[in-house]
This record gives C-alpha cells, sequence and structure tokens, in this order.
C-alpha cells in the first residue's frame, strides 16, 4: 500500500502518499501504542463520520493517550483527504500513535502523531460471497476479558488476535474466523459484529468485551424500526443448532450473510435479505443520514 500516488494527511499537512513515513524505533510499533478507526466514503461522504472520530479519541483515552485534535479537526482533515485523493466510494484510515522519543515500556513523552489515509475501495468480500453467504471457522484464538485488555478501544494490539484467526481460517479455506470471548461465548468476526435470526427474532452477543461496532449499533436501529425484536444477550455457540439465519456486521463488511459455520450451514434467509437491503438503501441516501443517529444508544 505504501508504492502509489495521492496525499496522505499527516500531523496536520497533506504528504505525498510515498512519504508519508515514521521511523523504526517508534513507540507504537514495538509496544503497540496505537489506535486506529476505519470508515466508509459513498458518495464522497463518510458515514457515521462523528461517530468514528469520536471513536478515535477515546480508544487512545483508553490506551492513555490523548490525540492531539478535535473531532472537528478530524472531520475537516479526513474531508480532506477524500477531496485531494478524489474519492467518492472508499474507505478512510486514520491511525494515531505514540512517537519516538522514549525507547521503553514507559513512553508519557512521546509524541502523539495522527495520520489519515484514504483510498477507493470495493465491498470487502466478493459480490458473491456476498449474496450467496461467507463461510466462518471457529478460532482457536478467543476475544481476552477486559480486564486483560482494553477491550473497548480500537486497538491495533488487539488486531493480532483477528490476524491470527483470519489467517487459521483462510487457510482451511473459509473466509472468516468466528471468535469466541474468555468465557467460550460467541464474540464476533475478525472486522466484524454478529447476529444470529432464531424464530424470525435477532439475537446478537452483548458487547462486553469487543467494540460495539457503528455499524452493529445501525442495524439495531434499522431492525427495531421494521419490528423486530433484538436481544442482547450472552449467546454460547451450542445455539447455532436453532438458529436459522447468521450475518455479520462492521464498516468494511457492511451486512454480509455467513452461510457456514464449521460443520452447520444456515440459509441466507428473509431476515438478512432484508436488512441487508435496509442498511445498502441507507448507506446508499447520504441525504438520509441525519435523521439516523446510531449515537442513539440502543433500547435496554
Ligand atoms: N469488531 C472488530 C474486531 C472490528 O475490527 C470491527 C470494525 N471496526 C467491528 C467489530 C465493527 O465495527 P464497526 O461497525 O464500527 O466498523
Amino acid at each position: 500500500y505504501d508504492d502509489r500516488d495521492g496525499s496522505i494527511w499527516y500531523n496536520g499537512a497533506l504528504v505525498p502518499w510515498r512519504d508519508a513515513k515514521l521511523h523504526v524505533l517508534t513507540h507504537g510499533l514495538h509496544y503497540a501504542s496505537c489506535v486506529f478507526e476505519g470508515e466508509r466514503v459513498y458518495q464522497g461522504a463518510i458515514f457515521k463520520r462523528d461517530e468514528h472520530h469520536q471513536r478515535l479519541l477515546d480508544s487512545a483515552r483508553l490506551m492513555g493517550f490523548e490525540v492531539p485534535y478535535s473531532v472537528d479537526e478530524i472531520n475537516r482533515a479526513a474531508e480532506q483527504v477524500i477531496e485531494a485523493n478524489g474519492i467518492t466510494e472508499g474507505y478512510v484510515r486514520p491511525v494515531a500513535w505514540r512517537g519516538s522519543e522514549q525507547m521503553g515500556v514507559a513512553a508519557q513523552r512521546n509524541r502523539i502523531h495522527l495520520a489519515i489515509a484514504a483510498w477507493k475501495w470495493d465491498t470487502y468480500f466478493t459480490p458473491e460471497a456476498r449474496l450467496k453467504g461467507i463461510q466462518m471457522r471457529t478460532s482457536p484464538w478467543s476475544r481476552p476479558s477486559p480486564q486483560t485488555a482494553p477491550v473497548h478501544s480500537k486497538a491495533s494490539g488487539l488486531y493480532m488476535i483477528c490476524t491470527l484467526s483470519k489467517h487459521t481460517a483462510e487457510a482451511e479455506g473459509f473466509n472468516d474466523a468466528l471468535m469466541l470471548d474468555y468465557r467460550g461465548r460467541i464474540a464476533e468476526a475478525t472486522g466484524a459484529n454478529i447476529f444470529l435470526v432464531q424464530n424470525g427474532e435477532l439475537h446478537t452477543p452483548e458487547p462486553d468485551c469487543f467494540l460495539d461496532g457503528i455499524t452493529r449499533r445501525t442495524v439495531v436501529q434499522l431492525a427495531r424500526e421494521r419490528g423486530y425484536t433484538v436481544h442482547e444477550r450472552a449467546i454460547m455457540p451450542a445455539e447455532l443448532d436453532r438458529t436459522d439465519e447468521v450475518f455479520i456486521t462492521g464498516t468494511a463488511v457492511e451486512v454480509t450473510p455467513v452461510n457456514r459455520i464449521d460443520d452447520r450451514h444456515f440459509t441466507v434467509g428473509p431476515v438478512t435479505r432484508e436488512l441487508v437491503d435496509a442498511f445498502d438503501t441507507l448507506v446508499q441516501n447520504p441525504g438520509t443520514w441525519d435523521q439516523h443517529a446510531a449515537s442513539t444508544p440502543p433500547a435496554a
């Protein structure tokens, strides 16, 4: 990704894509003092822009550092990047990290850097997979407890679990991994939240040791508006035996059906189809986004 034309916003100014570099003794690289965001651009606008940039600031605070920019400043910077790179349909990647002033576990004096890149980007899975559903394999790695890691931070360090899980799944011919949590409950995919459909009602794990995704909250709201009951609760893998449909949600995957988890098979059914359509309609109509505040907390 480093050898291309374009501009990246780096600590306050646009720099040529190939020049957006950092030092090898960066604390963020050695000790994972780094947080990031992933955002989608539809028709030139960032979906849930303020929520993403607020989460970036919150993720950094959970890691013990302050990003030296406000949500408004990050909004403007991201818009500059989108415009400079001529993106109408794409992805935005802000990343903030501790710099290289101190080398060691302690890094209170290190400068906090912020960079924002953006690129044209299509769907995460192939159109065929999105239609027929993807196949998931349960990961040998599990999500840690909130006492082990800052699980509500979109912290780079937590993604080593995701990369290990994803590679294991792909090596066996699956599209993605299902991660259980430290208690053996269903948690999430490697870059997305998960929903089950049982008897026409939606069930999704309570996000107490992983991200409460912005897409997850949007889909909960879309489902409730359409009259569906949504349960947020503890879900054990054995329940997959009495589950009719499964789908995952996330900025990258949007709403993607799942047709298989390990040896269990699911149909891409009417509830999943309705929510895929509802989500696509929402994101493709930026004029309607304001009425749809995903910042509205989900009903208890
Ligand atoms: N879980 C993980 C591990 C993720 O990386 C993501 C993507 N940010 C999500 C869930 C979904 O979050 P969102 O809907 O905010 O993209």
